[in-house]
């Protein structure tokens, strides 16, 4: 697997470098760089023995039909689409490691007795709408009418960006399995986290998918002249932030798998002789189980008013984001898991605090995904990197995993 894994860093560094902005990697959602994407994993595709198409969403799907017919299918894959100046393993391991563990099978002459489809999704990261999933959304054919009419910086809307892509056509994309024969989807993704990296080990199986809520608050108090106006006269905007930023670290610390952050924070009229008379910034809290993220953002809702009440502020709160948990299917999972044991001798279970296609396709079929050590837990960044024999550990697990789904048949 050492050589497999030294050929799965080269296609991962060749890909990285198309490009649609020359000296950083951004591909975004049919651009340019998007369809030369898909034209060079196709490549790689084909001579792994997949056929390859385009749906009409742009995502890339190689499928490898099983010797004697069936329609029991394994799916692979996640996104092609990366952030600006991003790293090069972010969405594209999910898509090239399938590619070169099925090569291998190949080459040691095994047919699985299941199809098996790799899929590259064309949107996940949400920077040309600013709304993500709409890659796998396509592809299960749950892309809502609403998203289509969504526009990017030029002014095109989603459904013109996909129209223009087709040929001038647009024809809404459909799920092209019936939902009982599918397998399953697996996952590979970096962990974009330190957790593995902390724990010395090359791979984990990854349970579920926070659920996250975001929001906007805004307080506003008064402003003043910080020379003149006494302490106990003063309707201090930033302190009523500050003094709920800690509550909500505090609560997070006391919340076993709980993360809350306020990760920005704009403070008017902003002068260092002037009393912050408004404050906006975001708060992002997220949990594996709904019910306890909820109970969280009502706690912080409560304490929030205290604070603005004790302060004499107005508070307003507005809802910007509202993701559900994604569970993964717990037989899959399972034997993800067992093939964790069988190549890395320990098996860690994580939840994913970031989203990823499975949350879109584990509301259809059984879903579950395999997270890979990165460096420094760094993602969304060119510095992204994951070590080529951890691609090995990830290859050995995979291939574990598609010979024990089923019996297989060697020559
Ligand atoms: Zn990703």
């Amino acid at each position: 697997m050492v050589a497999d894994a030294q050929r799965l860093a080269r296609m991962l560094g060749e890909l990285g470098r198309v490009t649609d902005e020359p000296g950083q990697l951004t591909r975004t959602f049919l651009s340019p760089a998007m369809q030369r994407a898909n034209t060079l994993v196709a490549t790689w595709m084909n001579t792994a023995g997949l056929a390859t198409r385009v749906d009409t969403a742009g995502n890339l799907i190689g499928t490898l039909p099983a010797p004697v017919p069936t329609r029991r299918t394994l799916l692979l894959g996640s996104h092609l689409d990366t952030v600006r100046d991003a790293g090069k393993f972010d969405g594209a391991l999910g898509v090239l490691l399938p590619i070169v563990a099925l090569a291998t099978l190949r080459r040691r002459g095994i047919s699985l007795p299941y199809n098996v489809e790799v899929v590259g999704f064309s949107e996940e990261e949400g920077v040309r709408f600013a709304r993500a999933y709409l890659g796998s959304e396509g592809y299960t054919g749950r892309l809502p009418a609403a998203a289509l009419t969504l526009r990017d910086a030029s002014g095109v809307t989603i459904k013109d960006a996909l129209r223009a892509f087709n040929g001038g056509t647009f024809a809404a994309p459909v799920f092209a399995h019936q939902r009982g024969d599918v397998l399953g989807y697996v996952e590979v993704h970096l962990e974009q986290g330190p957790v593995l990296e902390n724990e010395g080990l090359a791979v984990g199986v990854v349970s579920g998918i926070a659920g996250q809520s975001r929001f906007t608050l805004r307080w506003v108090g008064r402003a003043g002249h910080a020379g003149t106006t006494p302490m106990k006269l003063r309707r201090d905007a930033l302190a009523a932030a500050a003094e709920f930023t800690l509550a909500a670290e505090s609560l997070a610390r006391k919340t076993a798998g709980l993360v809350a952050t306020v990760g920005m924070m704009a403070v008017e009229p902003g002068a260092a002789n002037v009393i912050p008379g408004e404050v906006r910034h975001t708060l992002d809290v997220r949990h594996a189980r709904d019910a306890v993220r909820r109970a969280a953002v009502a706690t912080l809702q409560r304490t929030a008013s205290r604070i603005a009440q004790t302060r004499g502020l107005k508070l307003t709160w507005q809802k910007s984001q509202d993701h559900a948990a994604a569970v993964c299917d717990a037989a899959l999972t399972r034997a993800l898991g067992r093939s964790v044991r069988a190549v890395q001798g320990r098996e860690l279970s994580l939840v994913s605090g970031a989203g990823h296609d499975a949350v879109v396709l584990s509301a259809c079929v059984p879903a579950t995904m395999l997270f890979v050590r990165c460096r420094e837990g760094l993602s969304h960044h060119p510095r992204e990197y994951v070590a080529t024999s951890d691609l090995a550990v990830a290859l050995r697990v995979v291939d574990d995993f598609l010979m024990t789904q089923a019996p297989v048949s060697a020559p």
